[in-house]
């Protein structure tokens, strides 16, 4: 008998049909045989809810208590899951992340797992049950306090109990067909994959892809843990996430690329007029540092001859935007620069595949590609399976059907379907 993880999310589970719909998913996976542990999120658009309702009550939402109210969304799931579950005859129990064993640092709205101790979930599935646990959430070690894992931290849970448990597959249900060559709401053209590296998929997540959140992806393959991401609304095979290709090493040499992500979630910061001597940009990115901002992409102009001045410009996430402006405005005399420019209108665009290490050719076609959209390219950035670039934000979606079709990742059947969600 195997152990099946599944994993639904939110749009999944939206409301009282969706939770019957996704009942009888789990039965049928009982009823093929399998032990079946179910990690559920939050229904619809729940979490989103929550934050905005607890904005409203306190602008700076504290830690603790803000984690034990988005904690609630998964609750109620969990328990409605069961419900619906034990309508159709069979046992059901559900678990809160703490009961289920999802031990965390004490990092409240972003905590890390560091131990699972499944143990109730063990039993009740020797006792036949089936185990339906709340995602995204955990206790932390110390101080036993509610915890939760950050946003979209369902598929880390459900991973990491794939892990624990020794399980075979960790399917994660959503609401299109798999792991696409881009995101489906862009590309109509998008083409589902049946397999993609987990290296590749990690790259993906790290450039914007939502399907998948690189935590989970790096837990994965970690753990050795094969994913396989599909849809709750339709019976299809959906993608395998892998460390290694279920095929064989043939069709690994065969993709060069395996698809474009998009991300129009971070802005733009100039540091205009910084004197080009050594320790310059020391100093501006300790000071972001401090401000415990995260950044991606750092472009350094050549400095005029002239004036001996440079522009350094990099790009961090719109949520930070503000958080590193007043940083590098306090630090504006240690540092020494003239002004600052913040443009929140950007968009990046990122070309991602393991062969394009072997593959001469593959920037100039992106570029000829963005060229021929007439799309005017900003930052460019590149790593060993992946090229970025940054443009205006208004041009994103365009620039990627571009790049999509100029790789021939372009499918010739029928168009993505997006099943649900708000997008939210
Ligand atoms: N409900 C949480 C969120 O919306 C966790 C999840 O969906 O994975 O971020
Ligand atoms: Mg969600």
């Amino acid at each position: 008998m195997g152990l099946v993880v599944q994993k639904y999310g939110g749009s999944s589970v939206a409301d009282a049909e969706g939770i019957k719909r996704v009942a009888k998913r789990i039965v049928d996976a009982k009823k093929n045989g399998n032990q079946v542990v179910v990690v559920v999120s939050a229904m619809g658009d729940t979490t989103d809810e929550l934050i905005d309702l607890a904005e409203q009550v306190s602008p700076i939402p504290a830690g603790r208590e803000f984690d034990m109210l988005l904690t609630a969304g998964e609750r109620i799931s969990m328990a409605l899951l069961a419900m619906a579950i034990a309508n159709l005859g069979h046992e059901a129990q559900s678990f809160t992340g703490s009961q289920a064993g999802v031990i965390t640092d004490s990092v409240h709205n972003k905590a890390r797992i560091i131990d699972v101790t499944p143990g109730r979930i063990r039993t009740a599935l020797d006792e036949g049950n089936i185990a339906i646990v709340a995602g995204f959430q955990g206790v932390s070690q110390d101080k036993k306090d509610i915890t939760t894992l950050g946003r979209g931290g369902s598929d880390t849970t459900a991973v990491a109990l794939a892990a624990a448990l020794d399980a075979e597959v960790c399917e994660i249900y959503t609401d299109v067909d798999g792991v696409f060559t881009a995101d489906p709401r862009v590309v109509k053209k998008a083409r589902k994959m049946d397999w993609i590296s987990s290296e590749d998929m990690l790259e993906l997540a790290a450039s914007g892809s939502k399907v998948l959140l690189h935590r989970c992806v790096e837990y994965a393959r970690r753990y050795n843990i094969p994913i396989h991401v599909r849809s709750s609304f339709s019976g299809l095979p959906g993608t395998w996430v892998s460390n290694e290709n279920p095929q064989g090493d043939a069709q690994v040499e065969h993709a060069i690329i395996s698809g474009v992500a998009h991300d129009i979630s971070e802005a733009k910061i100039t540091v205009v007029g910084v004197p080009d001597k050594p320790g310059e940009a020391a100093v501006i990115f300790r000071t972001i540092a401090n401000a415990e901002v995260n950044i991606d992409m750092i472009v350094q102009n050549v400095s005029a001859a002239s004036t001996g001045l440079t522009d350094i410009s990099f790009t961090l996430p719109k949520s930070e935007g503000h958080k590193a402006i007043d940083a590098l405005k306090k630090a504006k005399d240690a540092i020494g620069f003239d002004s600052l420019r913040y443009d929140d209108q950007i968009g990046k665009i990122s070309l991602v595949g393991a062969g394009m290490k072997t593959n001469p050719g593959v920037t100039a076609s992106f570029f000829q590609a963005l060229s021929d959209a007439g799309v005017n390219i900003e930052l460019i950035s590149t790593s060993e399976i992946r090229i970025s670039v940054v443009t205006r934000q208004d041009d994103v979606n365009e620039a990627v059907r571009a790049v999509h079709t100029a790789f021939g990742l372009d499918s010739d059947s029928d168009e993505a379907v997006v099943y649900g969600g708000t997008g939210r």
